[in-house]
């Protein structure tokens, strides 16, 4: 099979950074043909030591405009791929699908005021993309950004975050968005302490962010936790919120991270 035909491309590893014991990021290479919209995912690929292939999908965190593709993981104890990958080094290859795949983007919604982002653990990653590309800043008039996590060291990309107000291309918009972290297992002070799913049905996260949840105004993604993505459709069912479909559009994308 020639190059062209294959339906992945070989990419450098530049960078792989470890942010604790269970959590990294990487960065590889970009084929100039690889083309994807914020909040997609790729399918990334490594050799075992018999030579076979394992294969996940990862979200890309890095913009559609951005020359490298960056990547954030959770280790798995035990896990196939993720300890594979944690025996690549900066300089090694790496396989990258040629295609990106998912549905977590802002075309699901066909219209809308506030955009709410929750995300718990490594969930926050096509977040992160959505954030550096323009069209949600564009489009929206509030972005709320709610990442979920047990402890307070799991906060990851907080340079990131906060530094996207900063950036010349996105400086105009800077007012737009908030930032509310949430830590579940532990007190820690800036973050609200209790999960999403509690926070809205109290009416906390509406309060920490000073705007209504609502079918009317709110647009909904959702990525991480299975169970979580699951408990929050219920609970924003209640206020007669829905998944959005092609043929029925509605307030709510998902996208489970596991
Ligand atoms: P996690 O259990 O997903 O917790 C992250 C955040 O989500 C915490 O704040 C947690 O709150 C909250 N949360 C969990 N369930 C929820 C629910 N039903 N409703 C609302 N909020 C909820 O933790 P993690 O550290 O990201 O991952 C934990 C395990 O999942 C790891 O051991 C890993 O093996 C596995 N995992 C697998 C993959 C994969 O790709 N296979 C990816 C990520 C994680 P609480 O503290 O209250 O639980």
């Amino acid at each position: 099979m020639t190059a062209s035909e294959e339906k992945f491309t070989r990419q450098t590893l530049l960078e792989v950074q470890p942010l604790t014991p269970s959590l990294f990021t990487l960065r590889t290479g970009r084929d100039p043909g690889f083309r994807f919209r914020a909040g997609q995912f790729a399918r990334l690929g490594v050799s075992k030591a018999d030579g076979s292939l394992v294969w996940r999908a990862y979200s890309m965190v890095s913009s559609p405009y951005d020359e490298c593709l960056d990547f954030f993981s959770i280790v798995i104890p035990g896990g196939e791929f993720t300890s594979e990958l944690s025996r690549l080094r900066e300089g090694d290859r790496l396989l990258v699908d040629k295609q990106a795949f998912g549905f977590l983007t802002l075309d699901r919604f066909v219209d809308g005021r506030d955009l709410w982002l929750l995300g718990t653990g490594t969930g926050l990653a096509p977040f992160l993309s959505i954030l550096q590309d323009f069209g949600a800043w564009e489009r929206f008039e509030r972005i709320i950004l709610v990442y979920s996590v047990r402890e307070a060291r799991e906060l990851a990309y907080q340079e990131l975050i906060a530094g996207l107000a900063q950036r010349d291309y996105l400086a105009e918009y800077a007012h737009k968005l908030q930032y509310i972290p949430v830590v579940t297992r532990e007190a820690h002070p800036g973050a609200l302490g209790q999960r999403i799913t509690t926070l809205i049905e109290n009416g906390e996260l509406e309060r920490a962010a000073g705007l209504e949840l609502s079918a009317e105004h709110s647009r909904v993604m959702l990525c991480g936790n299975p169970q979580m993505i699951e408990d929050t459709r219920a609970v924003l069912k209640k206020r007669d919120m829905h998944l959005s479909l092609t043929r029925r559009p509605g307030q709510i994308a998902v996208e489970n991270y596991w």
